[in-house]
């Protein structure tokens, strides 16, 4: 089976429409929708479009983002995180990535009690649309804003204390690479049947751009078919999502940049 997904952020230049075009057109089975994408045509009728296509919705991304100093801030995060439960499932995906949040006005533990909560106040509304959360560590280079959440093991914790089949955890190269624990975490996440994603690109030597600047697999320094061993090894046998933020790949022609992405992922798996 091709297990090739791509996010739609990865041809961000890219309409909705042309997306769906060309990756249906290129042999490209799967898609992981960003929120961003879904803007001009709202969820339902772009759910239509996307059952029309054939093209399979891995993940919808990505919710999250709990913590506030302001508690009426972080009530009104728990709503947008309901209306992209319900979104998900209009679009027709079964799982929506969490981008825990942190805010740096206070410690990362308050930041990460609040993603706790957070997670708890929807996870009803996630079971009621069948939809799943999976929990993102990210690098702890974003541990001031965008997650308290940043190894492996962390986001284990959290998935384990929920004890949920409805949350578990999305595993990404290029948060996790550097951590001497990634294959034992790996397989614990396994074990607990908690591997919901798996994101993939390539980490650029030397980095322009600490977030904008991901590269494609097998370009960079991330063992990315070393890590996808062990994730497979630990029984996970869904979508390898290539999830590119590039200033310098956005630039360029989308069609040769499309077709340089199919090429790398067959070289990295081959
Ligand atoms: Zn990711």
């Amino acid at each position: 089976m091709n297990r090739l997904c791509i996010h739609s952020i990865t041809n961000k230049p890219w309409s909705l429409d042309t997306l769906i075009e060309k990756y249906s057109g290129s042999g490209v089975p799967a898609v992981t929708i960003w929120e961003d994408a879904i803007k001009d045509h709202g969820a339902k009728s772009t759910g239509d479009k996307l059952r029309l296509s054939g093209l399979k919705v891995v993940s919808y991304a990505r919710g999250g983002f709990f913590p506030d100093l302001n508690e009426s801030n972080r009530e009104k995060y728990i709503d947008r995180n309901k209306q992209m439960i319900e979104d998900a499932s209009l679009i027709g995906a079964p799982l929506l990535v969490l981008v825990c949040g942190a805010d740096p006005g206070q410690s990362l533990q308050h930041s990460r009690e609040q993603i706790k909560y957070g997670i708890e106040a929807v996870l009803p509304f996630a079971a009621d649309f069948g939809v799943k959360l999976a929990i993102e560590p990210l690098h702890p280079m974003y541990a001031d804003t965008r997650s308290a959440i940043n190894t492996l093991s962390a986001a284990n914790d959290l998935a384990e204390y929920f004890d949920s089949e409805w949350v578990g955890v999305a595993i990404d190269v290029y948060h996790l690479w550097w951590d001497p624990d990634l294959k034992d975490q790996i397989q614990r996440c396994g074990r607990k049947g908690n591997i919901l994603a798996f994101h993939i690109c390539d980490w650029n030597v030397p980095t322009q751009d600490l977030l904008l600047d991901r590269e494609l697999m097998g370009r960079g320094c991330i063992p990315v078919n070393e890590i996808s061993n062990w994730v497979d090894e630990a029984g996970f046998d869904g979508f390898r999502e290539v999830e590119i933020f590039s200033n310098r790949y956005w630039k360029q022609d989308q069609d040769l940049y499309l077709r340089d992405i199919i090429t790398a992922y067959h070289e990295t798996y081959e």
